[in-house]
């Protein structure tokens, strides 16, 4: 079966590991387990995927989960075709079938329909049963799930189920340390390295500032963007404010405070 989503990149994706990740998912993979990254928003979850479906040349299957994804939107539909009503693969079958990383991106955010759909995949069953279908598929021997998932409790982000996380092995991202978080702006973008490591102190910097109750903070994603806009030309405190502050917070008083200590920092 060929896959029309499948991308195998020929460029191998950027990916500076930050833990013991490579070496978890080794044995992940040998054992064919479910796996569930957990992690703030813009830490490197989705590089990681990208990075490993390269390096063991596997299909990658992303789906962004959204509260309005279902279990029909992953699993397949029936649609009308001229007289003819014909029965559509959806990306999990897709991948099921072919043998490839299915990524379920925020998967905390899907309907629980979602939830039900995986659960013989995510056990030693490693079957899809399409109830419409009437029809019960093996997984393919590469087919690999994998989820994200934000753990933001207290900031009102949506939760998984207990029963549902044991269902995965997990390994938390979090931002790396400065020296490697340098390291990839460097990498990624080109810059030069004090004003990476300037930027990285301004990342650890608003991480730190718990009390102005930022739903989420600066994460790797806004770091780069704004060493982007940096290197593009544009002047480093108004790419800051652009990439960085103007993402975190639309509260003026707030976004003012934050340009405040930026600007000394860079
Ligand atoms: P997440 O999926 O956790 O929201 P991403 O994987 O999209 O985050 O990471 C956001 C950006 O941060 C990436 O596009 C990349 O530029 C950078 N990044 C974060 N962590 C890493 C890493 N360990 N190696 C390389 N790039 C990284």
């Amino acid at each position: 079966m060929v896959l029309d989503e499948t991308i195998i990149k020929t460029i191998v994706p950027y990916y500076k590991q930050t833990g013991k990740e490579l070496e978890i998912f080794d044995k992940v993979w040998v054992n064919r387990l479910p796996l569930l990254l957990k992690g703030p928003t813009g830490s490197g979850k989705s590089r990681f995927v990208e990075y490993i479906a390269h390096q063991y040349q596997i299909p990658l299957i992303t789906v962004s989960c959204h509260e309005e994804t279902s279990a029909t939107d992953l699993i397949g539909r029936f649609i009308i075709k001229g007289a003819e009503t014909i029965w559509i693969d959806g990306p999990l079958t897709k991948a099921v079938k072919a043998g490839a990383i299915m990524y379920l991106d925020e998967i905390a955010e899907a309907r629980p329909d979602v939830i039900v759909a995986i659960h013989s995949l995510t056990d030693h069953r490693r079957q899809l049963y399409i109830d419409k279908l009437g029809e019960t598929f093996e997984a393919h021997e590469n087919f690999l799930l994998i989820a994200s998932f934000n753990p933001g409790y207290q900031r009102g982000f949506k939760e998984l189920k207990p029963s549902t996380r044991q269902r995965f092995v997990s390994i938390s991202f979090n931002y790396p340390e400065n020296k490697l978080e340098a390291e990839i702006l460097s990498n990624e973008t080109g810059i030069d390295a004090d004003t990476s490591n300037k930027l990285v102190n301004i990342g650890t910097k608003i991480r730190n500032l718990k009390e102005l109750g930022l739903t989420e903070t600066a994460s790797t994603r806004l770091l780069v963007d704004a060493a982007k806009l940096i290197v593009s030309g544009f002047p480093k405190r108004l790419s800051v404010r652009l990439a960085i502050i103007e993402p975190l917070t639309d509260d003026l008083e707030i976004s003012q405070a934050l340009a405040d200590v930026c600007d000394l920092l860079i």
